[in-house]
């Protein structure tokens, strides 16, 4: 069977830490429109020109471009028993249109206070290599500055700045959180609380997450 999922939150939430773990235990693709961007970013294509626009200033990309960005990425075979979407869709027209595609089985939102979340962007470094995501306290390479996965050079997101911080938490609360009504309303949420940090031996977000999946794929299979 498949599993569509989509993990969902604010900015700095840390559904890109958590995906990379999730993608591992259930063999699915990690899909962050984020990385689709910032790839097309790195490699100077057309469209990642167009969006670095919008990405340097904390906005939104329009719901086109990223809506055909992410059909075509789902096209490919590696998605066709399930995946972990993060970071899309992030306003309502999105979600409808993703509801055109293809079926969403579960909507994992998480939650987390302010002041975490501000903490949590404004640590968070990032392999150039292989996208790997780490926090200098929360989730800190063995070797400053370097990739435990790929050796290599870790970075920080001009978005994790704080100007751009600011806009990003205003587009979530304007645009994107209303997509959380969407998903209420067929009854796919589950909330999951992600205040603590993943290496607190008290953080059960991994687990939490796993059980909401696992609960969804018995009552599936039954
Ligand atoms: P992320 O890596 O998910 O934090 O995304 C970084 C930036 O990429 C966002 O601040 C937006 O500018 C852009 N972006 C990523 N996903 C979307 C989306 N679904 N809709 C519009 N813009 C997006």
């Amino acid at each position: 069977m498949g599993l569509n999922t989509v993990l969902f939150g604010s900015p700095g939430v840390g559904k890109g830490t958590y995906t990379q773990i999730l993608r591992d235990i259930y063999s699915l693709p990690h899909i962050s429109t984020g990385d689709l961007f910032r790839d097309n970013i790195k490699n100077n294509t057309k469209l990642g020109i167009k969006a670095k626009k919008y990405m340097d200033k904390g906005e939104l990309v329009p719901d086109e471009i990223t809506t055909n960005m992410l059909k075509e990425r789902l096209e490919n075979d590696d998605a066709e028993d399930g995946f972990f979407l993060d970071g899309f869709p992030r306003t309502l027209p999105q979600a409808k249109e993703l509801d055109k595609i293809t079926k969403i089985d579960a909507v994992i939102n998480y939650i987390a206070d302010d002041e975490v979340i501000i903490n949590r962007l404004s640590g968070r470094r990032i392999c150039r290599n292989c996208g790997y995501i780490f926090h200098v306290k929360n989730v800190p390479p063995k070797k400053e500055g370097i990739c435990d996965k790929c050796r290599g050079k870790l970075y920080q997101r001009d978005d994790d700045k704080p100007e751009a911080i600011k806009e990003r938490l205003e587009e979530y609360r304007k645009k994107t959180k209303p997509v959380l009504d969407f998903y209420n309303k067929k009854g796919i949420v589950h909330q999951i609380d992600a205040n603590k940090d993943i290496n607190d031996p008290e953080a059960h977000i991994i687990e939490d997450t796993q059980e909401a999946l696992e609960k969804l794929m018995n009552e599936e299979g039954e």
